[in-house]
């Protein structure tokens, strides 16, 4: 047994064709957390979740759901887990009620264990139960597939790219039901290439790119991993236009003129802190009015890692 959720080692994917969409992934995601799975289009996020999911078969390499293996133990992983796949698809005339009920039916829930109007309520579909799927707006669908995922109350619930057509109000409204589910001890796990999303969101993300991982570590620490800080001062009298004869220090990075009394700062925080960038400001001659200071986040990170190496 193992503790993670989700063990996935050197799973590889090459598509017909010879696209190699992964390339010997080993990745494990632990229980109770929400989890991101951070990547540009095309990185293979979602054949990493089809594969998981059972849609698409892997080349090489194992999965484990839960603890049971995707291939000896089919049946209790696709259990272990609820799946919200990035295309929109289910019988258009069919209700959401009648969706809910067709699925619990498939995955053997009894009927006296079924939640299906507690599911509608909580994802704000409960005054929809009776209307045609057709009928629904593309966030309303989005969220009936989220529903539709946990039916069977599995302890994994993943979202590929969830909020993809789902407007801010609802999307908000989708992270709260998503967050409760984590309270609850579900573990979320959720692929998306909004950096700001998964930053907000995540207790841990992984990056993949090309079908490769190039990180996975807490947000936190993958957001200093960014290299570069911005401290942005405003001086008490005008700093010359000339470039050459901006003020400079050992401790700055790069200066930049912002205005006629601004300057911004670029400072390596693993060689210097704000407070130092500061003091050599004013050290140069200058009286500081005002400050702030910009934190990296994972668009910097981000960029920096999946950026061609030099
Ligand atoms: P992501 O979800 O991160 O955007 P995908 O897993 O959908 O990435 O795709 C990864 C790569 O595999 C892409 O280059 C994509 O074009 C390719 N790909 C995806 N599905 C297929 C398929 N069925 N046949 C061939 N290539 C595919
Ligand atoms: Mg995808």
């Amino acid at each position: 047994m193992t503790d993670a959720a989700i063990e996935i080692e050197g799973l590889t994917k090459v598509y017909e064709g010879g696209k190699r969409a992964l390339d010997t992934v080993s990745l494990s995601i632990p229980r109770g957390q929400i989890f991101g799975l951070l990547g540009p289009n095309g990185a293979g996020k979602s054949t990493m979740i089809n594969i998981l999911a059972g849609l698409v078969t892997k080349t090489a390499g194992s999965a484990r759901i839960w603890g049971f293996d995707i291939d000896e133990h089919p049946r209790n992983a696709k259990n272990s887990i609820g799946i919200v796949n990035q295309e929109i698809l289910f019988d258009p005339f069919f209700t959401p009620f009648e969706t809910l009920e067709n699925q619990a039916g498939y995955y053997g829930v009894p009927k006296a264990q079924r939640r299906t109007m507690e599911l509608l309520r909580a994802v704000h579909l409960e005054d929809k139960a009776d209307a045609y799927a057709r009928t629904l707006s593309g966030g309303m669908k989005r969220r009936l597939m989220v529903a539709k995922a946990m039916v069977h109350s599995p302890p994994i619930l993943v979202l590929d790219e969830p909020t993809a057509g789902v407007d801010i109000l609802l999307r908000q409204q989708l992270w709260d039901y998503v967050r409760g589910l984590n309270e609850q001890g579900v573990t979320i796990v959720l692929t998306t290439h909004y950096l700001e999303e998964a930053e907000e969101l995540c207790d841990r993300i992984a990056i993949i790119n090309h079908g490769r991982l190039i990180a996975n570590k807490p947000t936190r620490e993958l957001v200093n991993m960014a290299q570069e800080k911005i401290v942005r001062v405003t001086v008490d009298r005008p700093i010359d236009q000339v470039v050459e004869d901006l003020p400079d220090h050992p401790c700055f990075d790069r200066v930049e003129r912002t205005g006629d009394q601004m300057l911004s700062i670029t400072y390596h925080k693993d060689r210097t802190n704000a407070g130092e960038v500061l003091k050599a400001v004013n050290d140069l001659g200058f009286h500081i009015i005002d400050v702030a200071t910009q934190e990296p986040d994972l668009e910097d990170v981000f960029l920096h890692l999946t950026a061609p190496a030099e």
